[in-house]
C-alpha cells in the first residue's frame, strides 16, 4: 500500500513537540502550538458537522491572521482539499473560482463577505464567515464558524490520507483566460518543507518570521506558513504589508528571518531610509526572495542596511513552489541557485508557443530537447514537488506537461555547475525591429542608478518597431528622476537597442497581492495613451 500522511500533521506534530511555543504573533498576542491545534480541531468539528469530508473542496477567502491558518489545517485535516481565493478577487473572479473548483463551502473573513457573498449565492455555495463581524452589513447574517465550533465535538486526529491525493488547489492568474487551478497532493508540500528545511535554509524553534507574504499564494503558504510550523519557530502576520509599519513589526517582535518578494524589499529599504540611520532594525539572520528577479542592486543595499545575507530562490505555483535556491553559504547574486534536493532543472530549446500554428512545432511538442551549459532556453522542471495538474484543464495541463517536464515558461540559462539564471519569461520579453529585449536586465541596470527606488520595464506594441521598450521608474525617497538620465545610464551598460525610448515617472508601481508588479496593467495603461494621443 501507498501508505498515508497529511499536511495536517505537519501542525498536529508540532502541537505535540512545541506545545508551549510560539507559534503566531498576531495584533500583540501569541498563540501557540498547543492553541492554535486546539482551536483547529474545534473549527475541524463545526466543519464535519457541516458535512465536509475527505475530497471535498473548500474555500477560504482570509488574509493572514490566525483564523487563515485554523481553517486551512481544519479543512486538510478532515482529508477535504483547500482552495485559497486571492484575496483581491472581486465577485465574479470568486465566482469563476467556486465554481471551477466544485467548492462546497466558502470560509471567508468579514471584510471580504461584500464580494463573497454575492458570488457564492450565484455558485450556490454557502458562507461561514471568520473574524468578528461588524465592518460589513452581510456579516449579520452569515454564519459564524467561532460560534459553531463552540457547541461542536473537536477532532481527534487529522485524517490520513493516501500521500498523492489533491491537498490544494492554487489558482494562478495567467496572462489571458480565466485562472488555472494548480492541484497540488500532500506528498508534494511535505517533501518541499522538508527540503527546505534540510537544504536550504538553517531555520532553528528560536526564530522569528516574517508573515506579511499572503499564505493564500504558493510561496507564502509552503516557504513561511507550513515551513516554519514544521521547524516549530513562529511567524509575525502582517494581514497587509506596509513598509513602514512591516520595520516597526519586525523591530518590535525582534524578526530574524524575512521572507519577502522583491517590492517588499524596496518598500523596507524606502522606510529605512525615511526613518534615518539612527533607526533601530529588526535582529535579521538572514533574508529570502522570489515570486521575481531580485535586482541586484537591491539585494546589495538590504546586505548592506539589515547586514543579514539574502538568499534568492526561484519557483512557480506548479511547482510547489520552490525549485532552486542560492546557498546562504556560497550566493552567487543574479542567480537563482541550484535546483533543491529531488528535483531536476534543465534548460530546454524553447518552442514557439502554441499560437505558432502552422509550424512543424507540434510535432516536436512531445518531447523534450535539453541544450548544454550556457545555452538560452526554457526552464524545465521535474520532481516532487509538481503539481498533479490544471484542474479540469487536460489539455492545458498537457501543454505545460511533456515528458514528464514542466515548461514554466521561463528563459534561463545553466551554467556547467548547475546554476540557474532566469533571464526572464518568454511572454515578457520584447522584440524591438527583430532584437530580443529582456526587461529583467534592464531593470536590473536601471535599478542601479541611485536616484531609483523601483522600475518596470515593459513592451508596448508600435505600428513602426514591432513593440517599443518603455520604463516605468519610481523615485527614491527625497529623490528626483531625470528622464535623459536614466536613458543615458542604461546606453552606457547596454547594447543602444535596449535602451527604454519612454521612460515614465509613477509616484508607485501596479502591485498585485502577491506582491507583484503588474506589468500588463502598465502595458494596457500606457499603450492606451500612445493610442490616444
Ligand atoms: P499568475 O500566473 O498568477 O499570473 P505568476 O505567473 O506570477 O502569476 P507564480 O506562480 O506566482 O505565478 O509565479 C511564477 C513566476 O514568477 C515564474 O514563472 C517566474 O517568471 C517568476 N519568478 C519566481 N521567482 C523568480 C526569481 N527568483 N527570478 C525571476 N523570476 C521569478
Amino acid at each position: 500500500g501507498l501508505g498515508t500522511m497529511s499536511i495536517a500533521a505537519i501542525l498536529s506534530e508540532s502541537a505535540r513537540r512545541h506545545h508551549d511555543r510560539p507559534a503566531l504573533h498576531f495584533a500583540g498576542t501569541t498563540t501557540t502550538y498547543g492553541e492554535l491545534w486546539d482551536q483547529t480541531r474545534a473549527y475541524a468539528g463545526a466543519l464535519r458537522d457541516r458535512g465536509v469530508g475527505p475530497g471535498d473542496r473548500v474555500a477560504l477567502i482570509i488574509p493572514n491572521v490566525p483564523d487563515f491558518c485554523r481553517a486551512y489545517y481544519a479543512v486538510l485535516s478532515l482529508g477535504a482539499i483547500v482552495v485559497p481565493i486571492h484575496l483581491l478577487f472581486k465577485s465574479e473572479e470568486i465566482e469563476y473560482v467556486l465554481r471551477d473548483s466544485g467548492a462546497v463551502l466558502a470560509i471567508v473573513a468579514a471584510p471580504q463577505l461584500g464580494e463573497a457573498v454575492p458570488a457564492a449565492t450565484r455558485a450556490g455555495v454557502p458562507v461561514v464567515s471568520v473574524l468578528l463581524p461588524g465592518d460589513h452589513p452581510a456579516a449579520a447574517s452569515v454564519a459564524r464558524l467561532e460560534v459553531e465550533a463552540a457547541s461542536a465535538a473537536p477532532i481527534d486526529r487529522y485524517e490520513s490520507v493516501n500521500p498523492l491525493a489533491a491537498a490544494t488547489i492554487l489558482y494562478t492568474s495567467g496572462t489571458t483566460g480565466h485562472p488555472k487551478g494548480a492541484v497540488g497532493s500532500h506528498l508534494a508540500m511535505v517533501e518541499q518543507v522538508s527540503a527546505e528545511l534540510l537544504d536550504c535554509t538553517d531555520m532553528n524553534v528560536d526564530d522569528v518570521v516574517f508573515g506579511g507574504l499572503p499564505f493564500f499564494h504558493a510561496f507564502g503558504q509552503t516557504s513561511v506558513m507550513n515551513t516554519v510550523f514544521r521547524r516549530g519557530a513562529s511567524i509575525v502576520l502582517l494581514p497587509k504589508f506596509d513598509p513602514a509599519a512591516a520595520l516597526d513589526l519586525m523591530v518590535a517582535t525582534k524578526t530574524t528571518i524575512f521572507t519577502a518578494v522583491p517590492t517588499m524589499y524596496i518598500g523596507l529599504l524606502g522606510a529605512v531610509s525615511t526613518r534615518g540611520v539612527t533607526g533601530a532594525l529588526p535582529p535579521l539572520r538572514y533574508a529570502v526572495s522570489g515570486g521575481s528577479a531580485l535586482p541586484v542592486a537591491v539585494l546589495e543595499r538590504f546586505e548592506k542596511a539589515f547586514g543579514a545575507p539574502v538568499q534568492e530562490g526561484y519557483g512557480l505555483t506548479e511547482t510547489s513552489p520552490v525549485a532552486t535556491v542560492n546557498d546562504l553559504a556560497d550566493p552567487r547574486p543574479g542567480t537563482i541557485g541550484k535546483a533543491i534536493w529531488g528535483v531536476d532543472v534543465e534548460i530546454a530549446r524553447a518552442f514557439a508557443a502554441s499560437e505558432g500554428a502552422g509550424d512543424d512545432s507540434e510535432s516536436d511538442a512531445d518531447h523534450v530537447e535539453f541544450l548544454p551549459a550556457g545555452e538560452l532556453g526554457e526552464i524545465v522542471i521535474r520532481g516532487h514537488n509538481l503539481m498533479k495538474g490544471y484542474l479540469g484543464k487536460p489539455e492545458a495541463t498537457e501543454a505545460a506537461m511533456i515528458d514528464g517536464w514542466f515548461h514554466t515558461g521561463d528563459l534561463g540559462t545553466k551554467d556547467a555547475e548547475g546554476i540557474v539564471t532566469v533571464v526572464d519569461r518568454k511572454k515578457d520579453m520584447i522584440v524591438r525591429n527583430g532584437y530580443n529585449v529582456y526587461p529583467s536586465e534592464v531593470e536590473d541596470v536601471i535599478m542601479r542608478h541611485p536616484s531609483v527606488s523601483n522600475v518596470a520595464v515593459f513592451g508596448v506594441p508600435d505600428d513602426v518597431h514591432g513593440q517599443e521598450v518603455h520604463a516605468a521608474v519610481v523615485a527614491r525617497p527625497g529623490a528626483r528622476v531625470d528622464c535623459d538620465e536614466i536613458v543615458a545610464f542604461v546606453k552606457d551598460h547596454l547594447a543602444a537597442y535596449k535602451y527604454p525610448r519612454v521612460v515614465h515617472v509613477m509616484e508607485a508601481l501596479p502591485i498585485g497581492a502577491s506582491g507583484k508588479v503588474l506589468k500588463r496593467e502598465l502595458v494596457g495603461q500606457f499603450a492606451a495613451e500612445g493610442a490616444s494621443a
